[in-house]
């Protein structure tokens, strides 16, 4: 994500974490749920300002939340792969 896409998600009410497309607070990064998610290092990267670091502070925590999935995120890849099991 480059800077100005960033700085345009930061004021928007779409949250850029992966998965459905969810929704959170403008001037907020992320969404609670994603945010908390986050690594405190990363959580912390993210109140690097605009033009100094911020976009690549965005791109890793969505890099990041995409590769580390919540259990529901787990639970719902797991009933695609398997729909025939899913309860
Ligand atoms: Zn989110």
């Amino acid at each position: 994500m480059d800077d100005r896409r960033s700085v345009e998600s930061l004021r928007g009410n779409v949250c850029p974490g992966p998965g459905p497309r969810h929704t959170k607070e403008a001037m907020q990064s992320l969404c609670k749920e994603c945010y908390f998610r986050l690594p405190k290092e990363m959580r912390n990267a993210l109140y690097r300002r605009i033009y100094r670091g911020y976009a690549q502070a965005l791109t890793q925590a969505i890099g990041w939340l995409a590769s580390n999935p919540s259990p529901e995120q787990k639970d719902d890849a797991a009933k695609k792969l398997f729909p025939d099991q899913a309860a």
